[in-house]
């Protein structure tokens, strides 16, 4: 697991809400978490092009352990909205803090940046903004546009914060509408105050549900981290409320802990259980299921995008 060091705020730590925390000393990873270092050229050119443009991505800002296959195939998931959050998530390694007015000029960039890289899918997702009156819809909706505007065979996949307390946000999002709606659930309700305190359990749930309120057709996607000391009732529990929610596509993947101040990975998940869990969410009813050590969200999302049409089709829906 890359942990990012600050290196250009001076002593201000990243996360300094988790600074007096105890240290959770991290367990030693298993064999089936290694994963290739970062290097290749393909790695190198997708730097550069993020760089160009001025981009953040979370492959860098969670310190993603995937960013060596994914970049050097020129996946790379844009972070828009700047690189400070404003919750403070107990699993998550990117900034927290106040952050800065919006770029208006991101939009753009990031379309440009998405030309360049030729990418056939991209995942755009963002910091939590509860500064802003619409949480970052508008901002969402813009960079879907100009997507479309200069990448229009490139299919847009949204990963969003839950809009809490932003009436209309989800209604604004889907004026452009992406082609994969994603929202993460991340863990069970009985561990939200610990790993998502700023995140209502229900509330991201009603977030999906009403994408397909909005357009039944749209393909909604969510996400859970196991390793955290969920029991597999409780994920069973989940699966459940999402499908209740008409979600398509459920991903799940291992929890890594970014560093000694993060929440504690109380188990790592072995593969075969991963492919246990893969089978009962098919059972359930989703379309698609990704579920692995070191699935994430983003992980193969053009290919699995793919996979999911092609399953609605044979479906028949
Ligand atoms: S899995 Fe997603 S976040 Fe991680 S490196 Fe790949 S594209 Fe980036």
């Amino acid at each position: 697991m890359t942990t990012i060091i600050d290196q250009n705020r001076g002593q201000r730590p990243r996360h300094p809400e988790k600074s007096h925390r105890p240290d959770n000393v991290p367990p030693r990873k298993p064999d089936w978490i290694r994963v290739k270092a970062p290097s290749g050229r393909g790695f190198l050119r997708t730097r550069e092009i993020v760089r160009e443009h001025g981009l953040h991505t979370v492959c860098e800002e969670a310190g993603c352990p995937n960013i060596g296959e994914c970049w050097d195939q020129a996946h790379a998931t844009m972070m828009i909205m700047g690189d400070t959050c404003t919750r403070a998530c107990g699993f998550c390694n990117v900034r927290t803090g106040l952050p800065g007015a919006l770029d208006p000029h991101e939009p753009e960039n990031v379309a440009r940046a998405v030309q360049k890289l030729g990418l056939k899918h991209v995942v755009i997702t963002s910091v939590d903004r509860d500064d802003l009156d619409d949480g970052g819809a508008q901002h969402f909706a813009l960079t879907v546009r100009w997507l479309r505007e200069l990448a229009p065979d490139t299919t847009v996949e949204i990963l969003t914060p839950d809009f809490l307390r932003k009436p209309g946000a989800v209604e604004t999002v889907m004026q452009a509408p992406p082609d994969v709606f994603n929202h993460n659930l991340e863990t069970v309700p009985r561990l939200y105050l610990g790993i998502r305190p700023g995140a209502r359990y229900y509330a991201s749930l009603r977030l999906l549900d009403r994408v397909k309120d909005i357009d039944p057709d749209a393909f909604t996607k969510s996400g859970l981290m196991v390793g955290l000391g969920e029991s597999r009732e409780e994920v069973m529990q989940v699966m459940d409320d999402l499908r209740t929610a008409r979600v398509d596509f459920l991903t799940i993947g291992q929890y890594l802990q970014p560093s000694r101040k993060h929440a504690a990975v109380h188990r790592f998940v072995p593969p075969e259980e991963f492919a246990g869990l893969e089978a009962t969410a098919r059972a359930k009813g989703f379309l698609m299921v990704s579920a692995s050590p070191l699935t994430r969200s983003s992980y193969h999302a053009g290919e699995d995008f793919a996979r999911l049409r092609a399953a609605r089709r044979a479906d028949g829906q």
